[in-house]
């Protein structure tokens, strides 16, 4: 056993030992296995990074460790920019092949074209298989003849004539041991305060961190297939926050944290057991349809994230005001249901779907007229599922920019919080300067005259915003400034091969 290579296997996403192509491909016929995390300086701190997020990370790390440990080994943490850090370490334990899961966003293309770089100039073989989603980066793009559909009834033709995606890997039962380290990890994984947050990470109240959190949560809901089955995302509550109505798995998937295909396979088998179940799109599998099909336009699309130079995206003529942005960002709009769906971001880190599309749709085409570019952004610093691929994608939906172009429908901020019973409650939670306003007002405070809003202990203006904006004069205009930038029907600039 002294004749295979050192294997470095380099985790980033993929924080996990089940249905792992990355540690199988590391594993091949190697006398040593190194499992490294290097945190990336680029890639954190509160300015860019919200608690909710890091203690996320920093926990999944920890769960990963002691998944290593159980089977032998451990995880190496290192700090600082990662190519050096895998420069300084790859010499010193003379790795002869680096892993890594492949990623698709483009920090991570960059930096792994580095990574690639460093390992031609050592010497090392370099192995970079998929992972992170159900089906490899590229196969989708391939079965399609180079160019992906943008609807979701073409991906699921693609998908069918692809076919299942592939089982899940096993986990392997022993790992080999981590080798001498020598000098080569300094301080292991750090506390938040040391990572620069004073807050408490309330979000972890609701998600464990690590697979096997993951795991249980999914195992938990496919022992009740009859839920998998009944599953319409469409229905579910989005003022449900504890419990949610959907899985809240999606910190565990943006992590890797669960596999994409122990997650679809479970849900397969769960819909196979209950006989009759519902359907993509509204699915709980169909749920993980959205995301591939969300990531795999991202990652052949050029600006993605962006509005400019974008070519799936329409060019459309947004307002920059950084005081509606604030606004909405802290959760001072004036509009209850608005405002308690930003703070449980703020605070928790996680809202619903159809509450990310009620603040999606007022940021941008229903109230304020605010670039989705500039949602994205707080979305991305906030959410523990942060997503590059999937939180472009969705922001350019709600936004009408793309995927998406039914332009009349608009969410109001009063009317759609009234279809949910638990509206109020859930107003009452996240908005405590609200607790003494009547059921008949709590969505829309400012029909209560100076009387009751004296008796309720909420004066407007004082306690609680007046609405910043007017949303039913609001909503015409936007809409006819939409129909305007739909006649003028641009999109982003378009590489040659469209
Ligand atoms: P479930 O309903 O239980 O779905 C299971 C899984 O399917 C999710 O964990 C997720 O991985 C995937 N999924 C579900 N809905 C979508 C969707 N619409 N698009 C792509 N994948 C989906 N999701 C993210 O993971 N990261 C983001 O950054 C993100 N940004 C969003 C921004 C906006 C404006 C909107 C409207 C939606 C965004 N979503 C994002 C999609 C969706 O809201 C979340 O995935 C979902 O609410 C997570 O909760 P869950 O795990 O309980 O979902």
């Amino acid at each position: 056993a002294h004749s295979g290579p050192a294997s470095l296997l380099w985790f980033r996403k993929g924080l996990r030992l089940h249905d792992n192509p990355a540690l199988h491909a590391a594993l091949e016929g190697a006398v040593a296995l190194y499992p490294v995390f290097v945190l990336d300086p680029t890639l954190l701190g509160p300015a860019r990074v919200g608690v909710n997020r890091t203690a996320f990370l920093l926990e999944s790390l920890r769960a990963l460790d002691a998944g290593l440990k159980e089977r032998g080994s451990r995880l190496i943490v290192l700090r600082g920019e990662p190519l050096a850090e895998l420069e300084r370490v790859m010499m010193q334990w003379r790795i002869g092949r680096l892993v890594f899961e492949a990623d698709t966003e483009p920090y991570a293309r960059v930096r792994d074209a580095g990574a690639a770089e460093l390992a031609r100039r050592l010497g090392a073989e370099l192995k970079t298989p998929g992972g992170h989603t159900l089906y490899d980066p590229g196969v989708l793009a391939e079965a399609a003849g180079g160019t992906l559909p943008l609807s979701y009834g073409s991906f699921l033709k693609l998908v069918a004539k692809v076919g299942e995606p592939p089982a899940p890997l096993p986990t392997p039962e022993r790992l080999p041991p981590v080798g001498d380290l020598g000098e080569a990890e300094r301080s292991g994984i750090p506390t938040l305060v040391e990572l620069g947050h004073q807050e408490k990470a309330a979000g972890l109240a609701f998600v464990t961190p690590g697979e096997q959190g993951a795991l249980a949560t999914l195992s938990a809901w496919t022992s009740v297939p009859a839920r998998v089955a009944a599953f319409e995302k469409p229905a579910t509550d989005p003022s449900a926050y504890a419990p949610a109505a959907t899985t809240r798995l999606s910190a565990h998937m943006k992590f890797g944290s669960l596999s994409a295909r122990t997650f679809y396979h479970a849900l397969r088998e769960a819909e196979r057991a209950a006989g009759a179940y519902s359907q993509p799109p509204t699915s709980l599998a169909g749920q993980l349809l959205w995301r591939e099909m969300f990531t795999t336009i991202g990652a052949v699309t050029p600006n993605y994230d962006r509005m400019v130079g974008n070519p799936v995206c329409r060019q459309i003529d947004w307002d920059d005001t950084p005081a509606l942005l604030a606004a909405w960002t802290e959760g001072h709009t004036g509009y209850p249901w608005i405002d308690a769906a930003m703070r449980q971001l703020n605070t928790e880190g996680w809202m619903h779907h159809l509450a990310r599309h009620s603040v999606a749709c007022f940021l941008t085409r229903g109230d304020l007229w605010q670039s989705w570019e500039a949602g994205q952004g707080v979305f991305d610093r906030l959410l523990i599922d942060a997503d590059w691929s999937l939180n472009a994608a969705n922001w350019m939906w709600l936004s009408a920019s793309a995927f998406f172009t039914a332009i009349d429908r608009i969410y109001s901020p009063v009317a759609f919080a009234k279809k949910y019973a638990g509206a109020r409650s859930y107003v009452r939670h996240y908005l405590p300067e609200l607790a003494g306003v009547p059921d008949a007002f709590l969505l829309e405070p400012w029909t209560m005259t100076a009387a009751q809003q004296r008796q309720a202990g909420c004066v407007l203006g004082r306690d609680y915003p007046l609405p910043i904006v007017d949303h039913a004069p609001a909503r015409e205009r936007n809409l006819s400034r939409m129909r305007a930038a739909y006649a003028r029907g641009r999109k982003g600039e378009s590489p040659a091969s469209g």
